[in-house]
Formats: structure tokens, sequence, C-alpha cells
């Protein structure tokens, strides 16, 4: 037995751990098997996965240049903000954005993470990996990656047969500094290093250390709605925050829709809706994987009775015999009778 590693401080136990690829020859492609990071955008909804946990260990870091390039090779198995820390410190500016984003390389590409304007997808060149069904190394240009908000090929073709070992990334050397998003507004033409430091600082401000109250950053996505849906709720709510999107639907702050459903500091049993921020769903300290689906599903109700709006857990939730369909769980665990002291 071994223990898995995820955020949310819950324990839960597989049958057995394979290095990969150190390893590989263990793997029994017959079996259960779940690629796990460093488990920080899952929820285990039971004590076991029945099957082989896969971790990737390859730490490759190699930076190429060209005349207006840097073409960086990176192992999935390296700790994602180090790296771009890393690459910031070596003058390979462009992830700055992305720091102190938990997790590792290699699950980089399956949600295309994102924040304060950037997203994977913008630097990625290509993702390689070992593609379980034909037994090959493959490599996936990114345009064949089917990038979008937290959406990639992994979590449709791709889904569950695909063991990403390694990323490529291209940064172009005639960097600008994007500070388009709020809280960067106020730099004044800052290096790729104030970037990385103001972002950090902004995290640490906002959002729960996981080491301290276990948590899988925002446990819900940013709903997608068209523009008659936007009128609809417009009228409805005046101070709405809205994003138009380049397809002319309309992103909302699930955050904001969470807080204004009166759900900020909502505690279920060892579950709660963070104080501050109300898109993370913190574990108090000795939450079972129950308390934390009872709130989830409490929050998406009450949620959508506000504004008929549906929220979609961007966390993913893995059962003992392998991914769970998040929002038809929730569904069934639907209710409306939480109350503050449960
Ligand atoms: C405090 C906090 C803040 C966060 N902030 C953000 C944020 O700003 N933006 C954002 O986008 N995300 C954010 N997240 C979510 C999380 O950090 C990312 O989703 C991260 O990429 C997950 O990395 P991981 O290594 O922990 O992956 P895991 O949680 O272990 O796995 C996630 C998924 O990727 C798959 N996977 C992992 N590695 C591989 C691999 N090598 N090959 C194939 N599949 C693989 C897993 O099977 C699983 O489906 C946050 C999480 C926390 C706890």
């Amino acid at each position: 037995m071994v223990f898995i590693p995820n955020t949310f401080g819950l324990t839960i136990q597989a049958d057995r751990l394979i290095s990969w690829p150190a390893q590989a020859g263990q793997f029994n492609a017959k079996q259960n098997y779940l690629v796990v990071g460093s488990g920080s955008n899952l929820l285990f909804t039971d004590t076991h996965f029945n099957g082989q946990i896969i971790q990737v260990d390859n730490q490759t870091f190699n930076i190429r240049e060209t005349d207006t390039h840097y073409e960086v090779t990176l192992g999935a198995g390296l700790n994602w903000h180090q790296t771009v820390k890393r690459l910031v410190e070596a003058g390979v500016n462009g992830l700055e954005n992305l720091a102190l984003i938990p997790g590792t390389v290699g699950a980089a590409p399956i949600q295309n993470i994102g924040a304060y304007g950037v997203e994977f997808s913008q630097v990625c060149d290509s993702v390689t990996g070992f593609d379980i069904k034909s037994g090959n190394i493959k490599q996936l240009s990114a345009t064949e990656c089917k990038f979008a908000y937290r959406e990639s090929i992994f979590k449709h073709a791709l889904k569950d047969t695909f063991i990403i070992t390694e990323v490529i990334l291209k940064l172009p050397k005639n960097w600008q500094a994007n500070i388009q998003y709020g809280p960067l507004k106020s730099l004044n033409n800052p290096t790729a290093g104030e970037v990385f430091e103001r972002v950090c600082q902004i995290r640490q401000e906002k959002l729960p250390d996981p080491v301290k109250l276990g948590n899988a950053g925002s446990f819900f996505k940013n709903p997608v709605i068209s523009q008659a849906e936007f009128e609809r709720l417009k009228v409805q709510d005046t101070q709405l925050p809205h994003y138009p999107q380049d397809d002319g639907s309309i992103k909302l702050a699930a955050g904001y829709l969470i807080d204004k459903a009166g759900l900020k500091g909502l505690r279920y049993r060892q579950a709660e809706v963070h104080q501050q921020q109300a898109l993370v769903l913190v574990n108090l300290g000795e939450a079972i994987a129950d308390d934390m689906i009872q709130l989830a599903a409490h929050v998406r109700q009450k949620v959508y009775d506000k504004y008929q709006v549906r929220l979609t857990p961007e966390v993913r939730f893995i059962g003992a015999n392998g991914e769970v369909d998040a929002e038809s769980l929730l569904e069934q665990h639907a209710s409306t009778g939480l109350s503050r002291n449960s």
C-alpha cells in the first residue's frame, strides 16, 4: 500500500506506485492506473484507489537559444513553480505570470493552466509522452493539444491514455510584460522578476497555502455563458463582473457568484468555503471526501438557485476505480440543508 499525494490533505491509499520511466517495466495496462503529479487538482472521493499510481520522474531542464526565441525542454517531473523561478533567474521570461501554481510540469498541459492573463498554451511548442494504447512515444504540437480554457486533448481523446514525459516551450526573446490583469496594472515597466514577485505576493495574500489548509485552488471553473443569458443576469445584478470572449460568449467570475449567494465562510463538518476566496473550498483539518463533496454540491445548487448558472468543477474527482463524473456526483448530492455549524 502507498499513500497518494493530494493537496486537499485527504488520506488516500493505492495498491502500488510506479516511478516513470524507471519502473515502467512494472506497469500493467490491463489494471487500473492513474497518473498523479502533486495531486493539486484532484479530489479523491474514496479512501482507496484500486490500482497503480504512476508518477513521472523526468527532471530534464534544457535551454536552447535561437536568434528570436528560447526553446526550453522540461521534464514532466519538475515542480512547476521552481521551474518558473529558475527560468526567470536565467533571464528566460514569459512564465512569470504563472508563478506559484502548485503541481508538476507534466500536469500543466492537462488543464492548460492559467493565471493573471497568461495560459500555458501561449508558450507551449509541443508535448511528448507515452501513448499507452499504441505503446509508442508521441510528440504533439501545441495545435494538436487542442488547448482551450482549462481544456486540452488530454481531457478528451487522450484522456487517461497518455503519460506526459516532457514539454517544449517556445519563449520569444523580445519579451514584453503581460500586466493587463487588474492587480498587475500598477506595475510600471516591470522586469519579469518584478512581475514574478508581485504575482507571488498577490497569490500568497489571496490563496490559502495547501500545506496549512488543504485545498486544490479554484474548485469550480469560471462559467462561460451566452450573450442572451448575460443580458438576463445583467438585469438581476448590475454589478456582475463579466469578461467578453472572442467567440461572443461571456465569462463570469465563479468566486463572485458564490460570494453573492452568501456562501463565503460556509462550513460543513470539516469543509469550508474559504473566508477570503469563495472559489476555494478548504479542508479545516480532519475533512473526509464526503464533507468536501456535500459542501461543493450545496454551493453549486445555491449558485444555480440565485443565478440559474451551473458551476462545473475544475477539480477532477477520482473514485476507487478511476475518474468519476464530478457534475453528476454533485447533482446527486445537491441539497439545501447544510447549516453553518454542521
Ligand atoms: C492553491 C492552489 C492554487 C492553484 N492555482 C491554479 C491556477 O492559478 N491556475 C491553474 O490553472 N491551476 C491552479 N491550481 C490547480 C493545479 O495547481 C494545476 O491543475 C496543476 O497543473 C496540477 O498539477 P499536479 O502535478 O498537482 O497534477 P495532479 O493534480 O496530480 O493531476 C491533475 C491531472 O493531470 C493528470 N496528470 C498529472 N501529471 C500527468 C502526466 N505527467 N501525464 C499525464 N497526465 C498527468 C492527472 O492524471 C490528473 O488528471 C491550483 C491549485 C492549488 C492547490
